[in-house]
């Protein structure tokens, strides 16, 4: 590893690089854990995330560029336009990788620029470059375009879209085309900074501490995933193929998480579509599970395979949570929003949430000015990503999010907007799953289905249970403390996976690879002998890092809540007559902050700050 980190004012056209020490790395790891860092040191309470005084953060993790399957991850950090709370989003592809191969291993990025520029990283230095005609470019016209610039070699490329030069709070930001780093609006801020791209170009090649274990482990990974079938499902469908069995089981979040179910479920599952509109599939830098699956087809919508196909979130939230159930609509309205440079899951949200207030009779459909709007409509919401992602029409109001939205229609449709710290839902329904009634409401970042396991970890026997430390498997539908453990245990594991910038699919509880091979894959790489308590330590380090933030911005206990929607029953399916029950989640919420060594309002106590060296956060050194 470089030991190098480049930080980068916009306002004063500065790039510099600092060495930071192995004590820092080792504290902190990487990810968002090093962007939390930042925001600590050096916002305030009152910053706004679309100033100049946001501090953005792009950091992989320590064994990033590794040739190893699941080894890729990046994060950005920085705080979140769309919930004013941290913001955190991941995703793979090749970006972190050349990042490292460029000699940094991370960037910090201040200020804003006086026109819109792109930052060129290469052989351990920056280049701030000033390029206005990219301004209301595509995602597709911006790669085209930057990848021209930069012919001479291979580059990688992270930009916002349009929608982030709007500042439409839940922008996102495009890693190449194939991989989105989708939540809580990094896009937007991308675009108050007036920076449209970073661009990467790996002009090195990253020291790791011992190539031959390196080569060993991804032997081993291989193996495993071509002929002992570790994510086969993934590998033949990608995301997609899970459509159906969540389906089964009342899980497919259907007519704005009204239900968990509809009788057309199977035609938007991965099985059913690929053979008609599946493409060439794509992977992230060195894995052999290549889930990044790509659709073409010409009707009734013509979509390109140039960006990547809907995942299975978003056939959920732009396809059965609309009572859309045409996969090519579904794939035609995800490749406007990845070419607009939109979050799906809080578009199809945002979406839902207006059909069901016109159904209603909350808001006068004729008050929106869409045409053929509502749910089972595909073309009113390709209108309505459209006007979105140009900040246009309704766009204007849409920019503001969920919040933004309620303000404008009147407080009447506030029980439309599913949604925690203003971050819509993904698919995964807290009615069927207590797991995920407790993770949203808790999750720093709003309601996100990717911060721990689901229950099912807290009713299983396996090593991938016990290695946690989960030992009583309960039943899927206990709200007892087993399931708090799981979630608890499984949140600072996925943390430590951020950190790391690992996919939780190869290294996530029963993946390819195990917990000792995860301490074996750091020593590899940065020749840190750390242990899994030590590596648990940083995860919980990083977590109690963005509570002590959202605490200083004014977040409390209070706003760890859920939608009302939540505690009403479902309709339908497996999940019919299914609600949150909110004793027993309030009582999980109780529970949650005991395990996490904070106070009943949800305040880290001193001795937890104590232990995980973070008093100098809480400003108590
Ligand atoms: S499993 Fe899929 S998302 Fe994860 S690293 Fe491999 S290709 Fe990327």
């Amino acid at each position: 590893m470089s030991g190098l980190i480049l930080h980068v004012d916009l306002s004063k056209g500065s790039a510099v690089t600092k060495e930071y020490s192995d004590g820092f790395f080792r504290t902190f790891l990487g990810g968002g854990a090093i962007g939390t860092y930042f925001l600590l040191k050096e916002t305030g309470a009152e910053t706004d995330p679309l100033s100049p005084q946001n501090v953005l953060t792009i950091a992989p993790g320590l064994p990033t560029g590794a040739a190893v399957s699941g080894v890729s991850r990046c994060s950005v950090t920085a705080l979140s336009p769309e919930t004013g709370a941290v913001g955190d989003s991941q995703a793979g592809g090749s970006f972190g990788p050349f990042l490292r191969r460029a000699g940094i291993d991370a960037v910090v990025i201040t200020g804003s620029a006086p026109v819109l520029s792109y930052l060129f990283i290469h052989d351990g230095a920056a280049e701030i470059i000033e390029k206005p005609d990219l301004a209301d470019r595509s995602v597709l016209e911006c790669f085209d375009a930057l990848t021209a610039e930069h012919s001479e070699g291979k580059v990688s490329i992270l930009q916002c879209g349009p929608a982030g030069e709007k500042k439409v709070r839940f922008a996102s930001l495009a890693s190449d085309l194939h991989n989105v780093y989708g939540r809580t609006g990094m896009g937007a801020v991308f675009g108050s900074k007036n920076l449209r791209a970073v661009v990467a170009s790996p002009t090195g090649k990253i020291e790791f501490a011992d190539p031959e274990a390196l080569k060993e482990l991804a032997k081993k990974g291989v193996k495993r995933i071509n002929e002992d079938g570790a994510g086969e499902t993934l590998k033949k469908y990608g995301t997609p193929g899970i459509v159906g069995g969540n389906a089964m089981v009342g899980n497919l979040s259907t007519h704005n998480y009204s239900a968990g179910f509809h009788e057309k479920y199977a035609q938007l599952d991965g099985s059913h579509f690929v053979d008609r509109i599946g493409s060439k599939g794509t992977t992230c830098f060195a894995c052999a599970i290549g889930c990044r699956k790509t659709v073409k087809t010409e009707t009734p919508y013509r979509v390109s395979d140039r960006l990547g196909g809907p995942e299975f979130e978003t056939l959920g939230v732009l396809g059965s949570n609309l009572d859309i159930f045409d996969p090519v609509a579904v794939a035609r309205a995800n490749e406007l929003c990845n070419n607009y440079g939109l979050d799906t899951i809080t578009m199809g949200g945002i979406a839902s949430f207006l059909c069901e207030a016109v159904e209603k009779g909350d808001i006068d459909g004729e008050q929106l000015g869409i045409e053929n709007f509502g749910f089972g409509k595909p073309e009113g919401i390709f209108t309505l990503i459209e006007q979105t992602g140009r900040g246009q029409g309704l766009g204007e109001v849409l920019a503001k999010g969920f919040s933004g939205a309620v303000e404008h229609f009147g407080k009447a449709t506030r029980p439309y907007a599913v949604q925690v710290k203003n971050h819509g839902f993904a698919v995964h329904m807290p009615q069927v799953k207590p797991s995920m009634a407790l993770l949203y409401a808790v999750s720093p970042i709003g309601a996100d289905h990717m911060s721990s396991e689901h229950d099912w970890i807290s009713t299983d026997t396996s090593e991938a249970a016990r290695g946690l430390g989960l030992y009583n498997p309960g039943e899927v539908e206990s709200y007892g403390p087993e399931k708090v453990r799981g979630v608890t245990y499984s949140q600072l594991y996925y943390g430590l996976l951020d950190s790391l910038g690992l996919c939780m699919f190869v290294w996530g509880p029963g993946g390819v690879y195990d917990y000792t091979e995860l301490e074996d894959l750091l020593r590899a790489t940065s020749g840190y002998q750390m242990t899994f308590w030590e590596l648990m330590k940083a995860a919980e380090r990083r977590i109690t890092m963005m509570r002590l933030l959202n605490l200083r911005r004014g977040f409390t206990a209070a706003d760890d809540q859920l939608p009302a929607k939540m505690f009403t029953p479902l309709k339908g399916g497996a999940s019919d007559g299914k609600a949150v029950d909110k004793q027993k989640f309030e009582a999980m919420r109780a529970n949650y902050y005991l395990l996490m060594g904070w106070d009943e309002k949800g305040v880290p106590t001193k001795g937890k700050l104590y232990d995980l060296d973070l008093l100098w956060a809480a400003g108590d050194e």
